[in-house]
């Protein structure tokens, strides 16, 4: 089985061709990756001479480029995206660039070929905020931010290419991810580099914005549990029921790292943060997956990985 992975040298993506490496023989991977401030090859060290992967450094918005390799794949997962909510806010070109134009690049190039599945990599951020109860899947994509508007139009995209182009299309929406290989930007890395350093830790508005947090290795084992059992056509919510406040996220870092409460400084709020997303992931549950990790195992695991990686 021939899978191209795009944003492969990004966060999740990485940690995606890491674990399909390790526990599945049946691949090959070709890694499409930009190599932006993002991406880095480093995220791949260990399986770049790995004669089941093949790094390709490119765009998915190349037309040809793109027509070629998704030529020779039988599975596509679209991992590559532009995803830091702050950057969108200050510029969203390159959001709607490679978000929409890209995926949209990559969902023609798969009309052009046989693929047995195109797996849309979303996010929770699509339907907006919510402040009781979960989003299921069928509810209503309200994005509030320009990220989350592209990564919406990406998803209204590619299910028309479902209907209209008979593609093979299957979407997941996961929450917050954490783990190893996350740019330092993000806001577990950056406040764990920073608390081990003794620098403040600036939190936006009153810390009490909540997000649901996966250790990003169940995501994996769940991205791959959608690819092998998962229904075409449908969407799947991946989250794990770890809803924390910002402060209690930042709380936890000070703790893990013996850091002192004083670095905590609240600073402006993100203008139209988001004050809460939670999934229903009744669906995926259904397909017998659950995660393993908790998120205090996962918060150490993750600490040793960015103190060690200094
Ligand atoms: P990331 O920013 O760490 O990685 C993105 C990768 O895409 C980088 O390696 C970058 O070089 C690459 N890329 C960017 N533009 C490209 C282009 N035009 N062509 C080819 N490669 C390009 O992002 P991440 O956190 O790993 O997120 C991966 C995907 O998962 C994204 O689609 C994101 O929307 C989604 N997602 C992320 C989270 C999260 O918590 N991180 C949660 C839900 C969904």
């Amino acid at each position: 089985m021939q899978i191209l992975v795009t944003g492969g040298a990004g966060f999740i993506g990485s940690n995606f061709v890491h674990y399909l490496l390790t526990e599945r023989n049946d691949i090959q991977i070709t890694t499409l990756d930009k190599l932006t401030y993002a991406g880095s090859r480093s995220n791949l060290s260990g399986v770049l001479d790995d004669p089941r992967h093949t790094f390709i450094n490119g765009d998915i918005c190349d037309r040809d480029l793109v027509t070629d390799l998704v030529a020779d794949a039988d599975i596509v997962v679209n991992f590559a995206a532009e995803s830091h909510v702050d950057r969108s806010i200050e510029g969203a070109y390159p959001f709607v660039e490679t978000n929409v134009m890209g995926t949209q690049t990559l969902l023609e190039a798969a009309t052009e070929t046989e693929i047995q599945c195109f797996l849309q990599i979303s996010t929770d951020e699509v339907y907006g905020e919510i402040l009781d109860g979960k989003f299921s899947e069928n509810d209503n994509l309200r994005p509030r931010n320009p990220y989350s508007a592209t990564k919406a139009s990406a998803d209204l995209l590619a299910q028309s290419y479902a209907i209209t182009h008979d593609l093979p299309i299957v979407i997941t929406r996961t929450c917050n991810n954490f783990g190893p290989r996350q740019h330092r930007e993000k806001l577990i890395p950056k406040f764990i580099r920073r608390a081990a350093a003794g620098k403040s830790l600036p939190v936006y508005g009153d810390g009490l914005n909540v997000r649901e947090w996966i250790y990003v290795e169940d995501n994996c084992r769940a991205l791959d549990l959608v690819i092998r059992d998962g229904n075409i056509g449908e969407i799947y919510n991946i989250g794990s029921g770890y809803e924390r406040t910002n402060i209690e996220v930042t709380q936890e870092i000070i703790n893990n790292v013996n850091a002192g409460e004083d670095l905590v400084e609240f600073v402006d709020d993100r203008a139209g943060h988001d004050q809460r997303y939670a999934l229903d992931t009744t669906k995926i549950e259904n397909l017998g997956w659950e995660s393993k990790w908790s998120f205090e195992e996962g918060l150490e695991q993750t600490v040793d990985h960015y103190l060690i990686n200094k």
